[in-house]
Parts: C-alpha cells; structure tokens; sequence
C-alpha cells in the first residue's frame, strides 16, 4: 500500500486500519483501483468478498473484473463501493433465527485492518458479515467489537497509572495449529472419515503413542516436503508460518505461526486449515483437523496463545524490569485472573464443539476445568501480594513490595506445566482447550471482552483515588481481587481425578459436555457482560446459542447414520464373508478329520457369532434412537443425542472393535487402524 498509493490516501487508510475512522469513498475509490492494478498484475481476473458465517466456516462468492463498454468490448473495473460492501444473499447461512429467509439480504463490510491476498485468480477481501438490521451472522463482527472493548478499557486503566502516551491497544494471537496427515487412497475407503473426519469403529494397532517416538522425532522426507510445501503456499498468502515438528501421537504434527493481531491471526488460522487439506491433496495425503480422528490416541489442539500490545510498542502481560511496568503488568495480570475465573463458564463454551468434547477431560487434553497457571516464580510473587509480605525473589537480591521489582519472568520458569488449559508463558497466556477445527474468533471473543469488564471494574475502583494515594490504592485493589480470584490459580497436574475433585471443592465448573455448558451463554451476568461492552445484543446471543445446539445435534446425527452404514454394509460384509469362510473351513476339517477336527475355525467361529448377535442388537437400538432423536430440538435435542445416541454409538463400536480384532484385514473393506497410522512414508 506504502509503495502504490498516493501518500494522503495511504495515511487516510492507515488512519482507518488504527483507529477504525471512516473512510471516504473517493479514498477508497483510489484503494480499489490500486489493488486491482496489483492483483491483476498477479494474474487475478475476479474479486471476493471473503467472510466467516456461523458455520465456523470461511465464505466466498466471486466477480470478474469484468465491465462491458457497450462497444462489444470490456474493461477491468472494480471500485471503491464494491471494495467497500458486498451484498452476498444471507438465506442460506446459518442465522439462528434473526433473519427470516423473505430478508435474505446480508452485508459483507470491507475489514481493512486484514491484509487482502491473491488465492487461485481472485482478490480475496477480509470482510465482516451482517444482516440488514445490522446484526452480525459472523464471527469477526463481534471479534472486532472485543478488540475495541478491551482497547477502550485498557487504555482507560493506562491512563490512570501514568501511560498516558498509549492511544489504543490490540490483541495479539498466535495459535499453534495441530493436525494429522494419513494416506489418500486409505481416506478414500472410509466413510467415517470422508463424512465425519473422525472414525467411528476400529480397534487400536498394536503400536500407539506408548513409545513416546513420535514427538519431536525427524520428519519423514515425504512429510517434510508437505511442509515446506504448505508454507511456502503459506507464506504467498501472507500467512507467517514459523515452526513444524512431529507432534505426539503417530502422524500428527504441529505448525505455529508467528502471532499477529487477533483479527489478522483468526484470518490466517482459517487460511491455514483451508491451506493444510489442499496441499494434503496435492502430496496425497488427507489432512485431519478433527479433534479426535482415533480413539485411544491424542486428539488434536489449536493453542491460542493471547496478550495485549500498545500502541507504543509495550506488550502489556510482560513483567518488565522497572517498577513502574511492574505495577502495570500485575493490574493487567490480575485483570486476566479475575476475567478468567468470573467468566470460566464462557470460556469453556468458546471451545465447545460435538468434536472437542471427545477431547476435554479425557486424559490428554486439558480437562474441561478452567484453571490458571502462573508457575512457581510468579506464584510466590502473588502469595506475597496476598499475605502482604516482602516478596524474596529466587535471585540474590531481596526485593520488598513496596519497591514491587518483579524478577524478570523467563519463558523457561513458566512453560513446564502442559495440563493446564490456561498457562502464563513468560509474556502471554496460553489458552490450550480450543480445538483444531475451531475458529480462534470464538475464544478471543471471550478472553478480551472478559478482560475488558474487569479492567472496567478496576478502573471505577481508582478512578476517584488521590495521586499520592494511588499507589497504596492499587496495591490493596490487587489483593483484593487475588482473595476473591485465587480459586482459580492451579500450578499442579490438571489431569489428575484429585485435581477434579478439589476443583469442585473449590466451587469450579466443571462443564463435561457442550449440552452441559452451552446454557451458561444465556445466564444473566453473561448477557449482561455482552450487551454492557456492546459486542452482542440478547438476540444475537440467542441465535448464537440456537446455531451451537443445532450444529451439535446434526453432527452427531450425521455421524450415528455413518456408523449404521458403515457397520451395516462394510464391517457386516467383511465379518460374515470371514465366518462364511471359517465355516466351510471347518466343515471341510470335520468331514476329514471327524468331530476334532477345525476346532480353532470353530472358536473363533463362536465368539464371532456371539458379537455378530450383540452388533445386530446394537446396530437396531442405534436405528430406533436415532429416529426418535429427529424428534426433539434446541437443548432437548442436543441432551438426547448425548446422552442417548452417543451412548448407543460407544455401545455398537465396542462390538464391533471386539470382533475386528479377529478378522483378517483382506476381509474389511477399509483400512484398519495400523494401516492408518503407519501408512506414511
Ligand atoms: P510452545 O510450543 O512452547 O507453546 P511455540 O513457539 O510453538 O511455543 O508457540 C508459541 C506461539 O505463541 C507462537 O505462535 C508465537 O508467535 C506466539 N506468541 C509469542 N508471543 C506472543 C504474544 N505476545 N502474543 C500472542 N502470541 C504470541
Ligand atoms: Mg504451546
């Protein structure tokens, strides 16, 4: 933009991308043309406004360039109104019920503050997407309404204590991007993993993680020009991918890019899913993204990693070294906690999925407790806030409170705790529940306007506090907040059932399912936090929650008919092809041999045909669950199918695991879980 545009447009534009002004349509007149010229001198003939509906999705429709003169001949045209709004017919997108379809008007409104990319001939334009009452039926609406909240409080509270440079503040997010890659033409043969992305049946391969191999280990040669493929595709879009590694289970690896702001960063992670398949398929591999594609291995994660920089240059979680930062970085610290512990209901529905449930609390993932930690360093820091004591730092120098010097907090003194789903890092947190699939939109949303209502609340406290007493002031708000927050703090094992346990001793949710917790978005403190900060009205919360519960309820329903199909036709045919072959095996033996004869076809025989018995039973109880299901809607609907058609489905697949570990895998028409895992080269 610098080297293109004429210098006041620039800084108009530059103007908008900051503060968010209003931009001229003859600037953005001259913006559009500028872009056109670069995107057709990069081979693009059509432009798209690009956005993110509910479906947790991205979205695109695209137009030439195209302009007929009248004379029988076209020019490439493109201006600033089109560059500017977009009027994508809206009927078709999930909306929860705020747009009926005779309004199927929607708007996309150009997000300037996300850099435009070329992908495959069309300029594609960040936009946010809304009705035409003006209600946002997306996900960066309400991001970028978070980010001005937590902008506008934070720099309220900046103020205060003395920073009075600092004009804006905005969220950064990097977030660690895990994914599997298996064989194509293996993909292909399975229909659980084609229509669900996860398998529904199979039993384990002998080998597993166990090893503990696989983490970190040398990247296979075919799997590490997939790589380097996918960022260099990456990094074309703009997208800064940074570091690749084998993640733990077999298969699974990691990308993590270098962190921007968070509405740029939720962009490039959807980028990077839609990247990471399409290259897959180029190198003929599929990539999963699913949460838990195998049971009994580890499921996938997306770490969003989140803090807050100035528009100074100060990122405000880190430490610093002088008293002054201190103060600073403990108010802002202590923001986190009380915004974490007073809001751990919405954090946990910010991850909520049919697919992160399989993950959340089952032995690897986070549990589905919110629980901070801060590490030891920091901990002692906090005790000493608490007990109103002088804090002796692990460095020869004693340090008092009154001076309040924090040791310089190392990255390395914080990092080692894994299991917990909320980690201090040195100079962000890192937030570890969200899974692969999902839109980091959702849990930013959560984190910086929770941020934002305490920082508002500390700022009423101050605000009216003498100069000369401030300090005192602050330092009594701090414990204070600690005393009432403190619940929340956990530097042990998250994974433990004592942990679970003390949790709940401690007066902590635990909300196991997403039918558990997606409730909680609709208790009052929760409407009131989104309507006070202005980042959803009562009717966009509403559908939100009616758009959760019906995406949860479809995907299980889709995956209770793909496991009937499947085990009905592919298990079914491949397990009685196998007895059919055992039984003449063994009536051959006997006729030769006497009644002694094929007694180890006979044994697997009979077990086989005592679990066939139990599969049928299973398969029809799934059937006639899954049609009463249909029935029942909204929270009832979801509850149903969690607690009766999941369970069913746990139920069938533990049949059927049972009797695949006897039949030969030339008998299965798809592969079994060893072939899966072990496939790549
Ligand atoms: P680890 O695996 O130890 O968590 P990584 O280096 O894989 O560490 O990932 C750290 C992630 O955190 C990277 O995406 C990085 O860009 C991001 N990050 C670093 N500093 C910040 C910050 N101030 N705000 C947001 N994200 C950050
Ligand atoms: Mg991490």
């Amino acid at each position: 933009m610098k080297e293109r545009l004429p210098k006041d447009v620039y800084k108009a534009v530059h103007k908008t991308i900051k503060n968010g002004s209003h931009l001229e349509l003859d600037v953005a007149n001259t913006v559009a043309a500028v872009m056109k010229e670069w995107a057709i001198e990069h081979g693009a003939t059509h432009f798209t406004h690009w956005f993110q509906p509910m479906t947790g999705l991205t979205a695109e429709k695209h137009d030439s360039f195209i302009s007929p003169t009248g004379d029988g001949k076209v020019i490439m045209e493109f201006s600033g109104k089109e560059l500017v709004k977009g009027e994508p017919d809206a009927s078709s997108f999930p909306s929860g019920g705020l747009r009926a379809t005779f309004e199927a008007r929607g708007y996309t409104a150009w997000d300037p503050s996300s850099p435009a990319f070329i992908k495959d001939g069309s300029l594609y334009i960040p936009t946010a997407f809304c009705s035409f009452g003006g209600e946002a039926l997306d996900k960066k609406t309400p991001l970028l309404r978070s980010m001005e909240a937590l902008s506008k409080e934070a720099v309220k509270v900046l103020h205060l204590l003395g920073n009075e440079k600092v004009t804006h503040v905005d969220t950064t997010v990097g977030s660690e991007q895990e994914y599997f890659l298996i064989d194509k033409d293996m993909y292909l043969q399975r229909k659980d993993l084609l229509m669900c992305g996860r398998t529904l049946i199979g039993a384990p391969a002998p080998k597993g993680q166990e090893m503990e191999d696989h983490y970190f280990g040398v990247l296979k040669p075919k799997v590490s020009e997939y790589m380097h493929d996918l960022e260099q595709e990456l990094w074309k879009l703009g997208v800064p991918a940074k570091t690749k590694h084998n993640e733990v289970a077999p298969s699974q690896h990691e990308l993590a890019p270098v962190f921007e702001t968070a509405n740029v960063a939720v962009d490039h992670n959807q980028l990077t899913m839609e990247v990471m398949k399409k290259v897959a398929d180029k190198h003929h591999y599929a990539c999963l993204l699913h949460e838990k594609p195998f049971e009994g291995i580890n499921g996938s994660g997306k770490h969003n990693n989140w803090s807050i920089v100035t528009d100074t240059g100060e990122n405000l979680l880190d430490p610093g070294r002088t008293p002054a930062e201190n103060t600073q970085f403990l108010v802002f610290l202590m923001a986190v906690i009380e915004a974490v512990d007073d809001y751990q209901d919405l954090m946990r529905v910010s991850v909520a999925t049919a697919g992160n449930d399989h993950r959340l609390g089952a032995n690897e993932a986070p549990p589905a407790v919110i629980s901070i930690f801060v590490g030891d360093e920091l901990a002692a820091v906090l005790k000493s806030i608490d007990d109103g004591t002088a804090f002796v730092g692990t460095g020869k120098t004693k340090m008092g409170m009154g001076v309040h010097v924090l040791p310089h907090i190392t990255k390395d003194t914080t990092d080692r705790n894994r299991t917990s789903p909320f980690a201090f890092t040195g100079n962000k947190f890192e937030f570890r529940m969200p899974g692969s699939s999902l839109s980091v939109a959702d849990p930013n949303i959560i984190l910086n306007t929770a941020v934002a209502e305490s920082l508002s609340r500390i700022y009423d406290a101050l605000k009216d506090v003498a100069a000369e007493d401030l300090d005192a002031e602050i330092h009594k708000l701090l414990k204070k907040i600690l005393d009432e927050h403190k619940r929340i703090l956990f530097n042990g094992n998250g994974y433990t059932d004592e942990w679970i346990a003390e949790a709940e001793k401690r007066g902590l949710e635990n909300l196991k399912s997403l039918p558990d917790a997606m409730p909680k978005l609709l208790d009052s403190k929760n409407v009131e936090l989104f309507t006070k900060h202005k980042i959803f009205t009562k009717e966009e919360i509403e559908s939100r929650y009616e758009i959760f519960l019906e995406n949860y309820s479809k995907t299980v329903h889709i995956e209770a008919l793909t496991m009937e199909e499947m085990v009905r036709k592919d298990f079914t045919s491949g397990l009685l092809g196998y007895m059919k072959d055992l039984t003449e095996e063994s009536t051959q033996k006997k006729a030769l041999l006497g009644d002694e004869g094929g007694a180890y076809e006979t044994g697997i025989l009979k077990k086989l045909d005592s679990l066939s018995g139990e599969i049928g039973s299973a398969l029809a109880k799934l059937t006639e669950d899954t049609a009463k299901a249909e029935k029942r809607e909204g929270l009832e609907g979801a509850r149903y199918y969690h607690d009766v058609i999941l369970t069913d489905m746990e139920n069938l697949r533990s049949y059927v695991d049972s009797a695949e570990i006897y039949v030969p895998e030339k008998y299965l028409p798809y592969p079994t879980y060893g072939e899966l895992l072990f496939s790549l080269r």
